[in-house]
């Protein structure tokens, strides 16, 4: 039986959601508050100049590849994708380091840091593999309704070397000591989530991905993957109506039976929650039907935000690679004005990616494509100036490293911080990447994916299950779209 099937939102998760509700049959409309798809991955042109908006590290190539195989097309039909090697580069107060991206060189490198520490690698990863693909072959793929799911597929066995009661801190610990080999490790998780003490060591996870799977890029930009997801999806039948702003619903016997769009009531069957899932609660539904009260939410460890510069630089500059870490700052004070005394940094770590290292297409000849992201703690005001201290800040900083003034060649300058996520997401306390993964977050312990007050509402993204990123949000819109087609079938089943 078809249905129409409203999704709000054509970020990943929601067009994820549409592409797999189209193949199963249903009618599905995605309408987007923005003039195009890819939500926090949307981009903008500037004088011969593309930016992605948001995300930059393509990894998981796996997820990306199962995606469009789903929908009879491959990675290698919708964009080039190349690996990067160096993979990136880290700086330290005392210096660049290349993470290469051959596993061995990754071994070496290890080991000339710390006497023995190659072998462990070893261990680290296998340990980490088993996770990952226990992790990507099963849990993610469940819609984590009740912590009864997890009982009944062999589990226990498999949470156990899942680690999940020991922290990725402890656990890092038991290998390393070297202090830049531990930076190494726990900056995916700092990134994006939580302090490596309040994060599970099922996380190690990233480490694989990021050592043994690799570090990708798609030729053109990120918002490659978007538009060749728009395509596919449109394949299959998915209408997108963009500056469509979803403003409220119509319930009737708790269903929605119609979504408020730019004023109209536009009448749908199930609704999928593509956009971010406080925004939905807080401010489209009306209280009755919210699941989560702001209290809750207010009790939640949101992610960090980000303090972003996108800058158009007139001069090549040959000591960065396409992706650099700054860790040239104490680490652990950072992660304290994150996430425990949520304040504006001292001296903050930072990355700067420069895809135009890789990629002649996102900048005219000669020039740089340069994007800054200062990991910040949610919530916060700012005040007047505070961009422009931190742009100097972060500046002076990469200027000594790379042994040029990049200020004076900047043509063009944009920032973007909480004010911005508000704005166009809606983001509650402006969080740039959902939830913190910390363990009180994980799995069963997130948002539900589906709505307890509203019988026909789903919700996908990275406020959900599986969790922030780009191959979560991915997965979460397939899972969705999997409840949401259950949903049909038992009304069928009724009605028949
Ligand atoms: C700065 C930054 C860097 C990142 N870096 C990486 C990275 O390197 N690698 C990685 O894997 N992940 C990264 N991430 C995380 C990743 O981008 C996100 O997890 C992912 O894009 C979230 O997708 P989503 O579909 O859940 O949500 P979104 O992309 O937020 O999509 C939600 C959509 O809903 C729309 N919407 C909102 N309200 C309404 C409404 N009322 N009506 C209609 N539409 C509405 C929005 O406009 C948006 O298009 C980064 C994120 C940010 C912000």
């Amino acid at each position: 039986m078809s249905e129409h099937i409203a999704v709000i939102g054509a970020g990943f998760a929601g067009i994820a959601a549409a592409t797999s509700l189209a193949q199963m049959g249903h009618e599905v409309t995605v309408f987007e508050k923005h003039d195009g798809p890819g939500g926090r991955a949307r981009k903008f042109h500037h004088e011969g100049f593309t930016f992605d908006m948001g995300p930059s590290w393509y990894w998981m190539p796996d997820v990306f590849e199962n995606y469009f195989e789903r929908f009879g097309s491959s990675v290698k039909e919708e964009y080039n994708l190349v690996r990067l090697d160096p993979s990136y580069r880290v700086y330290f107060e005392d210096g660049p380091l290349d993470i290469p991206a051959s596993y061995s060189e990754m071994k070496t490198l290890f080991e000339t840091i710390e006497k023995g520490s190659g072998e462990k690698l070893d261990i680290f990863m296998d340990e980490a593999e088993v996770k990952y693909n226990i992790g990507m072959s099963k849990f993610v793929h469940m819609p984590s309704h009740s912590a009864f799911e997890f009982a009944e597929l062999q589990t226990a066995k498999d949470a156990l070397k899942l680690h999940l009661l020991r922290s990725f801190s402890s656990y890092a610990r038991k290998y390393f000591s070297d202090p830049k080999l531990l930076q190494l490790l726990e900056f995916p998780v700092l990134f994006l989530g939580a302090k490596p003490e309040k994060t599970p060591a099922l996380y190690s996870l990233m480490n694989y991905a990021d050592t043994k799977l690799g570090t990708w890029y798609p030729m053109g930009g990120m918002h490659e993957i978007v538009t060749a997801m728009q395509r596919v999806a449109e394949k299959q039948g998915v209408k997108f109506e963009f500056n469509s702003t979803v403003e409220g619903v119509e319930l009737s016997n708790k269903e929605i039976t119609h979504l408020k769009v730019n004023g109209a009531l536009r009448s749908c069957d199930a609704v999928i929650a593509g956009a971010d899932y406080h925004h939905v609660e807080q401010h489209i539904l009306p209280p009755e039907a919210r699941t989560y009260s702001e209290k809750y939410w207010d009790k939640r460890t949101m992610s960090p935000s980000s303090l972003l510069f996108y800058l158009a630089v007139d001069k090549e500059i040959p000591e960065l690679q396409h992706h650099n870490l700054f860790f040239d700052a104490d680490f652990g004070k950072h992660a304290v004005e994150i996430y425990d005394t949520n304040e504006w940094p001292d001296k903050p770590l930072f990355y700067a990616c420069c895809p135009s290292k890789t990629d002649k297409s996102v900048a005219p000849e000669g020039k740089e494509n340069l994007f800054l992201l200062i990991p910040v703690a949610p919530g916060m005001k700012e005040e007047e100036g505070t961009r422009e201290h931190y742009f100097n800040l972060i500046m002076e900083r990469l200027e000594k490293h790379v042994g040029m003034n990049v200020r004076k060649h900047v043509t063009f300058r944009r920032s973007y911080a909480h004010k911005e996520f508000i704005e166009d997401y809606g983001a509650y306390k402006g969080n740039a990447y959902g939830l913190a993964n910390t363990l009180d977050q994980t799995a069963f312990l997130k948002p539900k994916m589906k709505s307890k007050k509203v019988s026909n509402l789903f919700f996908a993204g990275q406020l959900t299950t599986p969790g922030p990123g780009v191959p979560p949000s991915l997965i979460s819109g397939q899972v969705a779209a999997k409840e949401v087609n259950k949903l049909i079938g038992k009304r069928v089943l009724v009605s028949s």
